[in-house]
């Protein structure tokens, strides 16, 4: 089921509307939910939240196609003996089984034996208390986060630099500063709303600059007055460089580094120094722009830029912290701004954005396995007796606990025998994946809490917990501000599926502990914010009056918003931590911090680090002699479990694909269109070739989001080398050494069916929903021929056994195509499309077929050629998922009515006048139509 929505937000200003938070990335852009009398939602943004004051972008825009009850995880299932069947069972049975299952396993082998593998998508409220079991009862700290794959290292960078995992600034220093640096950030597919902050300021004040440190051209690239295309891996070189660079012209804040600062000497050293490999890069501009491979004059022009200007921010996102070097990275960075005392005023700092939308909530309360609640560290004694007596638990762990590749290496390995994995799908996420499947079916216990039953990782459940979605449940998530803002329901919970907190709660008093009593998300929310002021030497007047000596100063705290209450809770608006308590009453949140200078060190000050380069753990070689780096698309999110249901998203990107430069593709024996084998030392998977998105020769990228429920072979995480940064446990997904190869198939092609189709014969396939209609791409290993005649081999397909149904053929034998469409009463039923070559019709117009009750003359002359007959109703690849509006309607419009700018697309077709999301689509839609027209003329 899904329900189409509206887009603008006076939709949902009309009615009483729910606000929540939208549950997709670290933005936490405001979201208004109207239900209509159809039983549907209309979701817009919230015209008041500070995140995204009322705009959402493409995927927020569709939550509302996302929240049908299809494919949803209703009721408790455990998994007959010997791997047999998942069948339903009672709530109590379930609960009790996992909480026998961890007690027993716990008795006999010890608490590092179970483990808990938990996911930026719970809200605070969950993340608490399975930090609490795990930490303060169990005894263990073997529970870790999804978070682990995309912001620990910027959590460690962060650590070593101000001592607290802390983001100085906010999404107002975006607009306030003179120089915005991206790096390692698609902002535009990523966290699109701040993009658009972004280019609406830079609209307003052109003299503002925008570089973009990125080794692919990206979409962000379009808005960029500079991108520098630095080599894999060479981030720490780029910023040592112009650390030497502010040092040797004197653009630096000498009062601020002598009166706040510890290491600058030691770190300019490491700057000056050769790397590991024994490579003199000390600051020789032209030598570091080569180890870079940036154009030299780009680079001086970056550095004078940087130099110049007091306001700058730098942005750093998964291209920094996704590397065996990734803390490292993040220093070099931070180092910048020390040297330069940008940090703590408006309008500059270094700015971590987080991928997911509650990262930042569970480092709040320490769901990473090397932190503690509260911001207080695992291997400190005396932090860990502040939790401790806080919670009066009987136990607290005493040392870290494994982060998550080695934790899933432990499961392999035995050492773990109980895994209770939560909102997250390891075996598609996590690198070297297969590994993930290989620990899972090993596991002695597997018990998985999802809203999803179908999943690559549910699939090794033995008990399975049905948990509430986005739109049922009711809490708090942190955006990558510090922003706190409430996730509310406006949906009732289906089926018997419960909030997370409670399922968390009732195993940990069957387990026999008690301080799980709650009754409400609102008493964890209370507790939460009382043990970040408990002991807080940064939080006068409350609760730690008196004890101030026995205290550890730390920058989150929430004592303001201790004692809320139901109704204090309920209505909780946007606020930024620290929320302190001054003359007795909560204090208004904070938009920046160390504005005072005073960093949480126990000396106040902050630490250059020193960062010494290092190249990538894995150097490519004569076998895998390619770099793989790996992402997200526009309109997808993570593995796609909600994103794919809707049909507004699915058009964008259709199926996974290894874009590539096209020598390398020559190289390689590929070309565009063709089915490519990408493998590494780790495993393989089959994605399609593409040319365009901007790759430097030696790379290619692959997206992140497909995985074995939609697709046959196309999880890139199985080829992602399991290399992960010393500091932070976080893995290298930006730079694994693959090779590519054709992936040899006899025929191409693909179907459109109400119905799926039945895939025996199918080497390759991948799915998208559409609206009535599922669309497959096919392809196969064994000629068609040796199938028998073509005609029964699709009949059998789409399961059609009526010898005199409605079926139009097509076969050319000599070129190796076959074209059938079955009509019902004059309705398109299927159609499929084969040919020995990938050259194959558009799908657009064949799929909008699917809306009519009844094919006319025209249409039904045109479907065999999978071609309109009418001129401009095949209206091509979705661009403007928001508007629906196809390539093939840009560029005729672009070319009939002489359109130069995307404002004048805007204006003409809708298309990027809603999130904004694809006007750097359109922008490159106009080029290459003026190249087109130049080079026919
Ligand atoms: Fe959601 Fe988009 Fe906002 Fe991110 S930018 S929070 S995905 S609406």
């Amino acid at each position: 089921m899904s329900f189409p929505i509206a887009i603008s937000s006076a939709a949902a200003g009309s009615r009483d509307a729910v606000k929540t938070t939208c549950p997709y990335c670290g933005v936490g852009c405001g979201v208004r939910a109207s239900a209509r009398p159809d039983g549907g939602h209309d979701i817009a943004g919230d015209e008041l939240h500070p995140a995204n004051f009322g705009r959402l972008c493409v995927k927020g825009s569709a939550l509302g196609e996302t929240i049908g009850l299809d494919g949803r995880l209703l009721h408790p299932k455990m998994r007959e003996p010997a791997g047999g069947a998942l069948r339903d069972v009672s709530w109590d049975d379930a609960l009790d089984a996992v909480a026998g299952g961890f007690r027993r396993i716990v008795d006999e082998h010890g608490p590092d034996a179970v483990a808990l593998y938990v996911s930026g998508q719970l809200l605070t409220e969950d993340y608490y208390v399975a930090n609490k079991l795990m930490k303060g009862y169990v005894g263990s700290a073997n529970i870790d986060t999804n978070s682990r794959l995309c912001m620990s290292s910027s959590v460690a960078g962060h650590k070593r630099a101000f001592g607290e995992d802390v983001v100085p600034v906010c999404y107002e220093d975006l607009e306030l500063a003179d120089l915005v640096v991206l790096v390692g950030s698609n902002t535009a597919w990523c966290h699109p709303i701040l993009f658009q902050r972004i280019i609406k300021i830079k609209e307003a004040r052109p003299d503002m600059k925008v570089v973009v440190v990125d080794p692919r051209y990206t979409a962000t690239c379009e808005m960029a007055d500079l991108h520098l295309p630095l080599s894999a891996g060479t981030d720490v070189r780029l910023f040592n460089g112009l650390l030497r660079f502010l040092a040797e012209h004197g653009a630096t804040d000498a009062e601020f580094v002598d009166a706040h600062t510890n290491g600058f000497a030691e770190a300019l050293a490491a700057a000056s120094a050769g790397d590991s490999n024994g490579a003199a890069i000390g600051f020789d501009l032209a030598q570091c722009a080569k180890a870079c491979k940036v154009d030299p004059h780009d680079l001086l022009e970056f550095y004078r830029l940087f130099a110049r200007t007091e306001r700058v921010v730098t942005v750093y996102s998964q291209g920094v912290n996704q590397s065996s070097a990734g803390t490292d990275k993040v220093n070099s960075i931070i180092n910048c701004h020390l040297l330069t005392g940008r940090i703590g005023k408006p309008g500059m700092g270094p700015f971590s954005f987080t991928g997911q939308p509650n990262a930042m909530g569970g480092r709040e309360v320490g769901g990473l396995a090397n932190t503690l609640a509260a911001h207080l560290e695992l291997d400190d004694a005396k932090h860990r007796e502040i939790v401790q007596q806080f919670w009066g638990a009987p136990a607290i762990a005493s040392r870290p606990g494994l982060k998550a590749v080695e934790l899933f290496e432990a499961i392999e390995q035995g050492r773990i025998k109980a895994v209770w994995i939560m909102g997250t799908n390891p075996v598609v996420s996590l690198p070297d994946s297969d590994q993930a499947k290989r620990a899972l079916a090993r596991c002695e216990l597997v018990v998985c809490s999802d809203i999803v039953e179908s999943t690559d990782t549910n699939a090794f459940a033995h008990i399975l917990l049905p948990a509430l979605g986005w739109g049922e449940k009711d809490g708090t998530v942190t955006n990558s501000e510090r922003r706190i803002s409430r996730q509310r329901a406006f949906l009732p919970a289906p089926g018997e599926a419960r909030a997370d907190w409670k399922i968390i709660c009732d195993v940990a008093g069957r387990m026999g502990y008690a301080g799980f009593e709650f009754a409400s998300q609102q008493e964890i929310f209370d507790e939460h914010a009382r043990l970040s002021a408990w002991r807080n030497d940064n939080n006068d007047g409350v609760e730690n009056a008196g004890v101030k000596d026995d205290a550890v100063r730390r920058a989150f705290n929430l004592a303001g918003l201790v004692g809320l209450g139901s109704e204090g809770y309920a209505a909780l608006q946007p606020v930024q931590w620290p929320v302190r308590v001054d003359n007795g009453a909560a204090a208004p949140g904070t938009m920046r911090l160390f504005d005072d200078r005073r960093f949480s060190h126990a000396d106040g000050k902050a630490r250059f680090i020193a960062t010494a380069p290092r190249a990538p753990v894995n150097a490519p070689d004569d076998d895998y002699p390619l770099t793989l780096n790996t992402g997200r698309v526009r309109d997808q999110w993570h593995t796609m479990t909600r994103t794919g249901k809707s049909e507004k998203l699915a058009g964008h990107v259709t199926e996974a694909f290894v874009d590539m430069h096209p020598q390398d593709a020559l190289l390689c024996g590929v070309r565009e269109g063709d089915l490519a084998r990408v493998s590494s030392r780790w495993g393989a998977m089959v994605a399609r070739v593409q040319y365009g998105g901007g790759m430097p020769r030696g790379s290619v990228f692959v997206p992140i989001h497909w995985n074995d429920q939609v697709a046959s072979d196309a999880r890139v995480g199985a080829v992602v080398n399991p290399s992960v940064d010393p500091l932070s446990g976080e893995p290298e997904f930006k730079h694994t050494p693959v090779r590519v190869d054709k992936f040899h198939v006899a025929w191409h092609g693909f179907s459109l069916s109400r119905r799926a189709p039945a895939l025996d014969s199918v080497t390759y396939w991948t799915r998208i929903h559409g609206a009535q209609f599922v669309r497959y791409e096919l392809a196969g290993r064994n000629p068609l021929s040796e199938h028998g005649d073509r005609g029964a081999w699709a009949r059998a397909l789409f399961g059609v056994d009526d010898a005199h149904a409605d079926w139009l053929e097509y076969e050319d034998r000599t070129a190796g195509i076959y074209r059938a469409v079955h009509l019902v009463d004059d309705r398109i039923e299927n159609c499929v499309f084969l040919s020995a070559r990938p050259e194959l019709p558009a799908r657009e117009w064949l799929a909008s077929l699917f809306a009519k009750d009844k094919l006319d003359e025209a249409d039904r002359i045109g479907v065999l050629s999978g071609q309109s007959i009418g001129k401009g109703a095949d209206t091509g690849p979705t661009v403007c998922s928001c508007f629906g509006v196809g390539r093939n309607t840009i560029c005729t419009a672009i070319r009939e009515q002489g359109l130069k700018t995307a404002a004048q697309i805007t204006a003409c077709l809708k298309a990027g006048g809603n999130c904004g999301s694809c006007v750097p689509e359109l922008k490159k839609l106009l080029v290459d139509t003026e190249l087109a027209r130049l080079s026919a003329a």
